[in-house]
């Protein structure tokens, strides 16, 4: 186990205190929970933040910012700005790889502990920040969700500006992608090419293995010292998706969705499958029911592998699915958790003590 909590660092007043108990997480077990004074948490000396691997710089300001006195949910929407406008981040805003159009769609959503509002976008271009406008969603609106154009009508209202965001890089790899997905089109791939891409001739280059479809995404939630939580989740999403897919990440409950009196959750990895499971909010239940957040990751992706064996195509082995998810839980008292299908994975947190790189536990070997 690579995050073991004391439960002895919080108090707690539920009658529903085993974690047996949260095995049945629905039904009458949740009817019965309901009936139970919820637990109640001390929240932390200093703040705290954490995010996907790839979210160092994002959890260091938002802990400092929050320090300073920022409401979380700013603080966490700051924070990831930086990996949104960072275009070696090929995952999220600026830089993010395209749809199988070329074209860069993003998702992201917010939510506000104190006042329990969400706001979020879907497949919105151009835009380079797209957590910033989930936040005008949900600061200036009444609705939780706007979508595609009306999303970027709405960012352009708030004067977010026009912005290409295909890179290079990124417009090489959809290239690549597009040009290795089948040998049935007329998109001659490198192997077929006598030209390189330079345009000078070299001769037949030979097989080339196609592009994988890539996940990835920033997640990131944070807790200041009277126990308020904020999250945020902003991704480009699955690559080279069909134009028009949302993904997890925008959808409150499913790739990021706080609780202000038990903590936040998000997730990345494949989207369709967080999705099927409401995972952000199976997290925060299972915290509530007296999970630690590292055991709540990993129950949720033990119900998320159980629904995934109905579909074949989806499994490794009989156990194993095919696809990764890493899940994020972060807990009022500042007690926070990640864990993935398999090892290897890292999640960000900030501190009292500063900024680290940690463990994810995994669920498989
Ligand atoms: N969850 C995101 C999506 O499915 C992608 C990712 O996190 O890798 O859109």
């Amino acid at each position: 186990m690579i995050h073991e909590h004391s439960r002895r660092q919080f108090l707690r007043t539920s009658s529903v205190a085993s974690v047996g108990a949260i095995g049945a997480l629905s039904g009458a077990a949740a009817g019965a929970r309901a009936e139970t004074r919820p637990i109640a948490w001390v929240a932390p000396k200093s703040p705290v933040s954490i995010s996907s691997g790839n979210g160092l710089r994002a959890v260091e300001r938002a802990v400092l910012r929050i320090g300073e006195g920022l409401d979380p949910v700013l603080g966490v929407v700051e924070g990831v700005g930086i990996v949104e406008a960072d275009p070696d981040d090929m995952t999220v805003g600026y830089g993010g790889l395209p749809n199988e159009r070329g074209v860069v769609q993003l998702d992201s959503s917010v939510m506000h502990g104190p006042t329990h509002k969400a706001g979020s976008v879907a497949c919105i271009e151009n835009i380079m920040h797209p957590a910033a406008v989930a936040l005008k969603v949900l600061q200036t609106t009444d609705h939780v969700m706007i979508v595609g154009h009306g999303a970027y009508e709405f960012a352009r209202a708030h004067g977010f500006p026009h912005e290409d965001l295909l890179t290079d890089k990124a417009r090489r790899a959809w290239l690549r992608w597009k040009q290795t997905s089948s040998d049935r089109d007329d998109w001659l791939d490198p192997g077929q090419m006598d030209w390189n891409e330079e345009g000078t001739s070299v001769g037949l280059a030979g097989e080339v293995e196609p592009v994988p479809f890539t996940y990835g995404t920033i997640h990131c939630g944070a807790v200041d010292t009277s126990g308020n939580l904020s999250a945020c989740t902003t991704t480009s999403g699955l690559s080279y998706k069909i134009p028009g897919r949302v993904g997890d990440s925008p959808i409150i409950g499913a790739g990021m969705y706080v609780d202000n009196q038990i903590g936040s959750a998000g997730a990345t990895g494949r989207g369709e499958a967080v999705i099927q499971s409401c995972g952000s909010f199976a997290i925060v239940q299972a915290m509530e029911a007296g999970m630690d957040p590292t055991q709540a990751c990993l129950h949720v992706l033990r119900k998320i592998v159980s629904n995934s064996k109905r579909q074949k195509r989806l499994m490794r082995d009989a156990e194993r699915p095919d696809f990764n998810v890493v899940m994020y839980a972060l807990r009022k008292d500042g007690v926070h958790g990640s864990a993935a299908m398999f090892p290897g994975a890292r999640y960000a947190v900030a501190d009292g003590v500063g900024a680290r790189l940690e463990p994810c536990a995994a669920l498989f070997e």
